[in-house]
């Protein structure tokens, strides 16, 4: 009945837009599915090897430039946001210093796993979008996890702009937003696409911890502090590891510091799955975790991504650089784990540790 009705309100564009507003999307835009023009520069990209060990996106590169191999007669996109704007209640300051053995979990990852949030959004639009036109069009939606340029996309549809920490920032969303996409064989007239709005600014190159933004616009995955403590399956580079701080599971410094957060604001679909529990959590009750208790703690949230070995490598890496000594029982203990994975960065976490002790000692 909605989708009838939603027709009197002007055009199908019109139409769709309404009914995504009305199932939580903060954003609805539409584009044509023809090849970004910034493609040649994510192959480039790829080639460089700046992806890191993320081989599905070397693979996905071709599939990326022709979304024909992805949906026959595909027309046109349309990109959706959703905010994970908390509201001012859950903003905390970056550059703050570490206080107590506390991790510190990127913003996005502080709630239940967006993808079983989003899904039945998206599914119920498509359904909505099918019930509008017939069955003789296709459609196919995604979030973040298919073979298509989805930023490029979000900023040729209007949706917003990538800036130079190459993420996408919207006008009136600030840069704490998913994307979400349905590729579809109906030819929908495009929107005005987005314009750069990064002007002079350079504050998200120079918040960088680990410098993994080369210059603007161009990340080099291998020392991003996301990449290192999430998509990164083996060891961390013993370089890199000072400059993760307290971070256990990705980063937002780079995000946090843009301006454009000054029009962050909440959404509707993310604010009932808020996990607020992790939003500083104990590093010495992390590194207790058993299998079972580490899928309880975190079974339905992003963080079951970096499995309990990857999480309490980053635990191991924090522990060495905010930890103090009554970290070292625990570390100890770590250090004899059947994986070496975790044994060799609680390693590490104790040689910091007694480093500093030592050098605080003889002052
Ligand atoms: S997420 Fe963190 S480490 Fe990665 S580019 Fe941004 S500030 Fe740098
Ligand atoms: S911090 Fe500044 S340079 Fe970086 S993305 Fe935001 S506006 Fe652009």
């Amino acid at each position: 009945m909605l989708a009838m009705n939603c027709f009197k309100a002007g055009t199908l564009e019109d139409c769709i837009r309404q009914q995504a507003i009305e199932l939580g999307f903060d954003h609805c835009r539409f584009t044509h599915a023809r090849t970004p023009g910034t493609w040649p520069s994510y192959r480039s990209w790829v080639d460089a090897g700046m992806h890191g060990k993320m081989e599905y996106l070397a693979r996905h590169s071709a599939k990326k430039a022709d979304l024909s191999t992805v949906l026959p007669q595909v027309k046109s996109v349309i990109t959706l946001a959703v905010s994970y704007f908390p509201g001012d209640s859950g903003v905390d300051e970056i550059g703050e210093m570490p206080v107590g053995a506390k991790g510190t979990v990127a913003r996005y990852a502080r709630y239940e796993d967006y993808h079983d949030v989003l899904k039945p959004a998206l599914v119920r639009l498509v359904e909505t979008i099918q019930s509008m036109v017939g069955p003789d069009e296709n459609h196919l939606y995604y979030m973040d996890t298919g073979p298509i340029m989805e930023r490029d996309l979000a900023q040729r549809s209007g949706l917003g702009f990538v800036g130079k920490h190459t993420n996408v920032i919207s006008r009136d969303l600030g840069n704490w937003f998913f994307l979400g996409e349905i590729l579809t064989t109906l030819d929908l007239k495009p929107d005005e696409p987005e314009k750069n709005r990064c002007g002079t600014c350079t504050r998200c190159l120079h918040a960088c911890p680990t410098d993994a933004i080369l210059e603007p616009f161009k990340l080099d995955a291998r020392r991003c502090i996301s990449y290192l403590t999430i998509e990164l399956k083996g060891s961390i580079p013993e370089d890199l590891r000072s400059s993760i701080g307290d971070r256990i599971f990705g980063c937002d410094d780079c995000l946090a510091v843009c301006p454009w957060n000054r029009f962050a604001r909440e959404g509707n679909l993310m604010h009932s799955a808020r996990r607020d529990d992790l939003k500083r959590p104990d590093l010495l009750a992390l590194l207790e975790l058993d299998d079972e208790q580490f899928k309880k703690s975190f079974q339905g949230t992003p963080m079951m991504r970096s499995k309990r070995r990857g999480l309490l490598r980053n635990v191991c890496v924090a522990l060495g650089n905010v930890g103090d000594e009554q970290a070292l029982p625990a570390l100890e203990k770590a250090k004899c784990e059947p994986e070496p994975l975790i044994a060799e960065h609680a390693q590490w976490a104790i040689d910091q540790i007694l480093k500093r002790h030592t050098s605080s000692e003889s002052q």
